[in-house]
């Protein structure tokens, strides 16, 4: 198939069975083109309709290592793009619409056209959910976000508010509090859905408070976030009050949806990872644990799976946010794309 142009590169033409093909252009996507590309695998990526992933809608990053000063967003995602392309990467632009992973070499379907893959590594990230109003689309960077790790440090003395009565959300309520003035949850019902340690760890600081059974009903603010309009969902009332920033912790959607019935996936649907290599039996080593009982070590056996990036299907591996809840950083998503190739080329290496 014919390779559109793409912000500059020049493509050229590629037939056959590719050696990898990768779905995804955050910093999972390209950094797993970026090593096959320089282990000569001639790496094809599918952008997706979302270019660039969560960081396009990042404003200014200061924590991705290497940049000193800060950098925005988009422009660290085009810099990742043109090193990958340096090194041969062909873009495609659009989303897979359809994968066939049942049999080798793998089929992807594109806007472009049809591709078959030796190895695939999925990289489609995941999409902090949103509430839906307008104005909070607006906003987004100018005082919304969905990432406190990201952006609370741009709150320093600051009142912002977190909506969500999950683990994330009295994790990232907590967090802001290093920098915030004050930081208020706002949580839909009277009990918190968070584990009981979360709970406590967020209502134990005072700098914390809870406000129960409300909702955002809007953002305020022209070029940045002023206040914000919250509905009490029992007295049926509406209020505004002062805010200089929003975050929202209502859950994460994994972009996994063109795998469902074809990945293992877990049951918010993550792409569930598998330690090990295929076919062998996971390593139990002798470990020498300490006793808690005065006769000091025994020996246990404990089962060791290699950290990994390989998934339920032979050939196929995953990197980046849509396999990882926890960590969900750009930089942990690019080391996983580095591990993902790796594992990758290795894997093709044991297929000759
Ligand atoms: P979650 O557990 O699904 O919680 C989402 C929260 O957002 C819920 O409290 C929900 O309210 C609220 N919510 C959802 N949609 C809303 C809407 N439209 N308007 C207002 N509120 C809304 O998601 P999560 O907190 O991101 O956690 C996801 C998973 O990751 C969980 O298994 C969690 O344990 C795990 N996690 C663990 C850690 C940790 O251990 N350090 C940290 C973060 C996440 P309701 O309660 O009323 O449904």
């Amino acid at each position: 198939m014919e390779y559109p142009a793409e912000g500059g590169v020049t493509m050229g033409k590629a037939k056959g069975v590719h050696d990898v093909v990768i779905l995804g252009s955050g910093p999972a996507g390209l950094t797993a083109a970026i090593y096959t590309a320089r282990a000569d695998l001639a790496p094809v990526l599918v952008e997706g309709a979302d270019a660039g992933g969560q960081l396009m809608i990042t404003t200014e990053v200061e924590n991705y290592p290497g940049f000193e000063e800060v950098i925005m967003g988009p422009e660290l995602m085009d810099v990742m793009k043109k090193q990958a392309a340096r090194f041969g990467t062909k873009f495609i632009g659009g989303d897979a619409t359809r994968v066939d992973l049942r049999k080798r070499p793998f089929t992807i379907e594109t806007s472009a056209g049809t591709l078959e893959a030796r190895a695939l590594i999925i990289a489609t990230g995941a999409q902090a959910k949103w509430l839906g109003l307008p104005n909070e689309q607006r906003l987004r960077g100018h005082g919304v976000s969905a990432c406190a790790t990201c952006d609370g440090f741009f709150f320093r003395n600051k009142v912002v508010y977190v909506v969500g009565g999950g683990d994330s959300a009295m994790e990232e309520a907590t967090f802001l509090t290093k920098f915030a003035s004050k930081v208020y949850v706002v949580h839909r019902r009277r009990e918190l859905r968070a584990s009981k340690i979360m709970q406590q760890r967020a209502l134990s600081n005072p700098k914390l408070e809870i406000v129960w059974n409300s909702v955002v009903t809007d953002v305020l603010g022209d070029e940045q976030v002023t206040g914000l309009r919250l509905k009490d969902v029992k007295a049926n009332e509406e209020r505004d009050v002062q805010a200089d920033g929003l975050f929202l912790a209502v859950g994460h959607k994994p972009n996994t949806d063109l795998f469902v019935g074809q990945l293992d996936l877990d049951e918010v649907g993550y792409v569930k990872l598998v330690g090990g290599k295929w076919g062998q039996a996971p390593v139990f080593p002798q470990t020498r644990v300490r006793s808690a009982r005065p006769q000091g070590r025994k020996t246990v056996a404990s089962p060791h799976f290699p950290p990994g990036t390989r998934t339920s299907v032979e050939g196929v591996f995953a990197a980046g946010d849509v396999a990882d809840h926890t960590y969900r950083q750009a930089v942990t998503a690019a080391g996983m794309g580095c591990q993902a190739a790796l594992d990758a080329e290795r894997w093709l290496e044991s297929q000759e």
